[in-house]
């Protein structure tokens, strides 16, 4: 798949706000500071249009992103900012639980993990949640510059392990290096299209 353009459509809170928006949705989600802002710039080309760094006030909200006018990417809230702030995570909890029990749309979920670390428990639930609402998951390994070409296949294969998915649905990437993007955009597109259209 080639990005030809995308582009900033709005961004959400609110659960009495999600709706349907019309299109297939593909929906990246990880711990804050896995590198999701950046997946998602390097994926569609476009330096800052998801931000990096962003403060984590600025983080709890589900943005979509048009690609090619043809689909959204939704960037969903990263997990991990409010630790110890239980009303922070409820209300995290409550709008991904809305989101992926309302959107009639999601193709594909990319579940982002740092190639350096274990799943943790809040990766654990994701991972729970996706397959309780029974919705398509990839595993995307980011910052895979961050060690030795040689070992890649050896971390995969334990994140593998950790999730219990299948090797050949976890895809390593780099933003750094530029590895991985047209791996990842070929996956996405045999998601994209299908049997509600
Ligand atoms: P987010 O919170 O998940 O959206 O994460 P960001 O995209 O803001 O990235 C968090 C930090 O990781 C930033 O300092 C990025 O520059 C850095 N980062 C993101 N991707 C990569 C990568 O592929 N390699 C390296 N070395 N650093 C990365």
């Amino acid at each position: 798949m080639i990005v030809k353009n995308a582009k900033f459509v709005i961004s959400i809170g609110k659960l009495n706000q999600l709706k349907d928006f019309g299109k297939d949705e593909i929906a990246f989600v990880g711990r804050s500071n896995v590198g999701k802002s950046s997946l998602i710039n390097y994926l569609c080309n476009i330096k800052g249009l998801a931000k990096t760094g962003a403060t984590p006030g600025k983080t709890r909200l589900i943005n979509y992103f048009e690609i090619n006018n043809q689909f959204y990417f939704v960037d969903l809230p990263g997990y991990g900012f409010a630790k110890g702030n239980k009303s922070e995570q409820m209300a995290w909890k409550s709008l991904i639980e809305g989101y992926l029990g309302a959107t009639k749309r999601l193709k594909l979920v990319c579940l982002l993990i740092d190639i350096r670390r274990d799943l943790n428990d809040d990766d654990k639930q994701m991972i729970n949640y996706l397959y309780y609402y029974n919705i398509p998951t990839i595993i995307i390994v980011t910052k895979a510059d961050k060690i030795a070409k040689t070992k890649v296949k050896v971390e995969i294969n334990r994140i593998a392990r950790q999730a219990k998915l299948g090797v050949e649905n976890i895809l390593a990437c780099s933003v750094n290096a530029k590895i991985g993007r047209e791996d990842i955009l070929n996956r996405i597109d045999q998601f994209i299209g299908g049997e509600n259209e």
